[in-house]
């Protein structure tokens, strides 16, 4: 679908949705869907959530934005909230992924020029990884489909393989530029890959050897999608960094770069800012995604939802010639075919159902935390007869 008006950024899919509930979307004319993607792991608690509509009328008629020139106590309170569950000590609020990976980047180089004393500080990021379309990020990003024409590209990278620890020790041995490392917990645009269980750890222990920073994006993994808050809490670790976004305000265009000790005094008066990020009525929706959050128990319920439908999935596609693997954490899944599948997607949406197709060959769900076990039995049994007709 192109239209006129709108530059061709996107390869629309030819259906508009016009109201949602939960895991339901309704089309303009009135056709109804199940939802196993939320906007791209965004509307976690599912669509219209009534606490957050309610947080977003009663701000909006109080005070939308002020500027961060003064004091915003709701933005205090969300750091406070978000920080204790991601265990980090401060917050800086941006207004989407790239631009909270963007601050993690400037705190990697100030620290590289200040702690460390590096005049060229670099960060190492991964093949297959994605961290954003700016053009820090995309420099970043471990995809050159995404930076193919943008070059020049930001300097200060070193890229190596994903869940190579071995790989990243010669890095080390060999280049003293080096001052963090920024990795996603489970790769999600790069096809849900998993690393193995001491990935993070060994990370950690490596970066504590080196004095680098490290710094999870935990963008796409964050707010309880892989049945934890956090997905590095499925390890022992703790990051220096973290960046979180997509579920963050439900929809509400809201992110935010966590740090923990050294690396959250980095940045000071003047070194960076923006004028949306961290407004009253953001704030607001990401207050009221907290509160969901912990009242409906929803990173336990993501786990258990998880293992639900990871026992049904592989069940289901047991046998399944085409399937090559399937990948899960909690709510995120990635069944991996041995040929590219693109179709697959407006196969399903003509069957009232919303995937995705990553990497190529990889069908990705991250279906709402609020997903019932009816929906999904009624995913699988829609996957499965869409992977056989292929
Ligand atoms: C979506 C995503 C981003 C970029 O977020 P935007 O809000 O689109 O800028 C960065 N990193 C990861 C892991 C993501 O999934």
């Amino acid at each position: 679908m192109s239209v006129v008006s709108l530059m061709s950024t996107y390869n629309r899919l030819s259906v508009c949705f016009e109201k949602g509930e939960g895991a339901l979307i309704w089309d303009s004319d009135g056709n109804q869907y199940l939802d196993a993607l939320s906007g791209i792991a965004v509307c976690n608690l599912g669509h219209a959530h009534p606490a957050v509509a309610d947080a977003l009328c009663v701000q909006s008629r109080k005070l939308i934005h002020t500027s961060n020139l003064y004091g915003i106590p709701l933005q205090e309170r969300l750091a406070q909230v978000l920080s204790s569950k991601a265990g980090m000590d401060k917050v800086f609020f941006s207004n989407s992924g790239a631009e909270a990976n963007e601050a993690a980047i400037k705190i990697a180089r100030l620290y590289g020029h200040e702690a460390k004393g590096v005049a060229n500080p670099a960060i190492v990021v991964m093949e297959g990884s994605f961290h954003g379309r700016t053009m820090a990020t995309l420099s970043a990003t471990g995809n050159r489909k995404v930076q193919a024409g943008f070059e020049p590209l930001v300097q200060g990278f070193v890229r190596a393989p994903y869940n190579d620890i071995d790989a990243l020790k010669t890095i080390a041995a060999n280049n003293r530029n080096i001052v963090a490392v920024l990795v996603e917990p489970v790769q999600g645009e790069g096809g849900v890959h998993i690393p193995a269980a001491d990935y993070l750890e060994q990370l950690r222990a490596l970066c504590d050897e080196y004095g680098w920073l490290l710094m999870l994006d935990e963008i796409q993994t964050g707010m309880g999608r892989t049945g934890r808050w956090f997905s590095y809490q499925h390890s022992q670790i703790k990051p220096d960094v973290m960046t979180v976004a997509k579920a963050l305000g439900n929809g509400v265009p809201i992110g935010a770069c966590l740090a923990r000790g050294v690396a959250a005094e980095v940045l000071q008066p003047g070194s960076h800012g923006s004028t949306f990020g961290g407004n009253p009525l953001a704030c607001a929706a990401g207050l009221a995604v907290m509160k969901v959050m912990e009242e409906e128990d929803l990173v336990s319920v993501a786990a258990a939802k998880g293992r639900y439908l990871s026992e049904r999935l592989n069940e289901a596609l047991k046998g399944c010639a085409n399937v090559v693997d399937i990948r899960t954490q909690g709510l995120m899944i990635g069944i991996e075919l041995d040929k590219s599948c693109g179709e697959l997607v407006q196969m399903a949406l003509k069957q009232g159902l919303l995937i995705n197709v990553t990497a190529g060959n990889v069908i990705r769900l991250l279906p709402p935390l609020v997903i019932t076990t009816e929906q999904i039995d009624s995913v699988i049994d829609t996957l499965r007869r869409l992977i056989r007709q292929l």
